[in-house]
């Protein structure tokens, strides 16, 4: 049996053995993106057959045709609460909300924001600050559309709001931060109500500075704890803030991670400016996706027993993720990892320098991570310390065998370091 003092430093025999036993079962698992499994979206199949012949909404709208920009009312009134927006301020669009992060930002580039005196296309620079570690594709956007990314610490209630305070305040070029304020990509943190009051309330220099809330796991609770956020559209708008703030969520990972339904919120100016833009885009979203998951999910509380069926799944999986962690890198110097009461993702962090090794031995024994680096803005982790992990696509045996392969390289890594 190893004894404690044995796993705060590897032994590189015994580390390498283990690794060389690891390879033999020519495994090949995969834990790097934040899909939901077949099973999950089997709670969803219902809506294949959905809405049937009958397919006018409540008001008599007829969703087969053009009409209703904004989405279908009733879908809207069942998300509002758990968005934290007035229906008459949300809309509901097409299948993803990162097309709508995307594209929000493009009308952004191009046509002036409420408050704004420039379009920010012809501004020198545009910096979005990014709270680390975080969500890879909320850096691809930026990237691809020339806005420069300045990273800023993540605590344990959301990014540093001393840091975040003191930059916005001064630097008017800083146009935006991106958030994910609930069960947080990939740390599964929660934002602190004091945390979301400071981002409502703080002096920004730039007048047309935009808080990116990118609630995707707002319903995604893990445990008995079903996390409350402060309301950050209605702190704002108490603050004479109310246009900073862009609320966006979706329904991948509560129906069908390709055929779901995204929803943008926000001041009555901004859904103004944004309606008249998407206007020029499209006639409408597809209203018949929107009926079909009205039918289905039915009401918040509809949902809620939904996403309860989602966690009898999902559950199990990062509760052996923990136990797998716990007993074989418990006690090993440097290495810690979160515990999610929700969401997608637990985030490890190795020992500094060894997050690359880490991630290439595991590929090398045919279990497949998100890239070292990912977590961060340009895929550079400054420490190289940060593993995402993300247990809910494989079955539970490969979560299992998959995340006692990670520590195995976890350990190896270290050894080697040390050899
Ligand atoms: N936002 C966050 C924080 C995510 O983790 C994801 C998916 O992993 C998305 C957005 C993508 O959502 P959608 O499928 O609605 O585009």
């Amino acid at each position: 049996m190893t004894s404690p003092a044995d796993l705060a430093r590897p032994d590189l025999d015994a580390a390498r053995a283990a690794y060389d036993e690891l390879k033999a079962l020519g495994m090949k698992l995969d834990l790097t993106r934040g899909k939901p499994s077949a099973e999950q979206l089997d709670l969803a199949n219902d809506l294949l057959t959905l809405p049937g012949p009958d397919f006018r909404a409540a008001d008599g709208l007829d969703t087969r045709n053009y009409q209703g920009l904004q989405g279908l009312p009733e879908l809207r009134e069942i998300f509002a609460d758990a968005l934290q927006v007035p229906v008459a301020q949300l809309v509901a669009f097409g299948n993803g909300s990162l097309e709508l992060m995307h594209d929000t930002l493009v009308h952004a580039l191009l046509s002036p924001l409420p408050g704004a005196e420039q379009r920010w296309v012809e501004q020198e620079r545009v910096v979005f600050l990014c709270p680390v570690p975080g969500y890879d594709r909320h850096y691809g956007v930026c990237e691809r559309l020339g806005i420069e990314m300045v990273p800023v610490p993540m605590t344990d209630s959301g990014p540093d709001m001393d840091v975040v305070e003191q930059l916005v305040a001064e630097d008017p070029t800083i146009k935006g931060i991106w958030c994910v304020p609930k069960y947080s990509n990939p740390t599964g943190v929660v934002y602190s109500d004091e945390t979301v009051r400071r981002l409502a309330t703080m002096p920004t220099a730039a007048p047309d500075f935009r808080i990116m809330w990118d609630n995707a796991y707002a319903v995604h609770h893990l445990t008995d704890t079903a996390h409350e956020i402060a309301d950050l559209l209605a702190l704002a708008t108490e603050a004479g803030n109310a246009d900073r703030v862009f609320v966006f969520g979706s329904t991948s990972k509560i129906t069908l991670a390709g055929a779901g339904v995204a929803f943008f919120g926000a001041s009555e100016a901004n859904l103004a400016w944004w309606l008249t833009l998407t206007a020029k885009r499209t006639i409408g979203p597809d209203k018949v996706n929107h009926l079909r998951h009205a039918r289905f999910l039915g009401s918040p509380e509809g949902v809620a027993a939904h996403m309860a069926k989602h966690r009898a799944i999902l559950a199990p999986k990062f509760a052996a993720v923990q136990r797998i962690l716990s007993e074989q890198l418990g006690g090993v110097e440097g290495v810690s990892w979160t515990r999610p009461d929700g969401g997608y993702f637990v985030t490890l962090t190795v020992p500094a320098g060894l997050a690359s090794a880490t991630v290439a031995l595991a590929k090398d024994a045919g279990v497949v991570l998100t890239p070292a680096g990912a977590t961060h803005p340009y895929g550079q982790d400054p420490d190289d310390a940060v593993i995402r992990l993300a247990p809910s696509f494989p079955v539970l045996d490969e979560v299992e065998k998959a995340t006692a392969g990670v520590a195995t390289c976890v350990k190896l890594a270290i050894a080697q370091q040390g050899a």
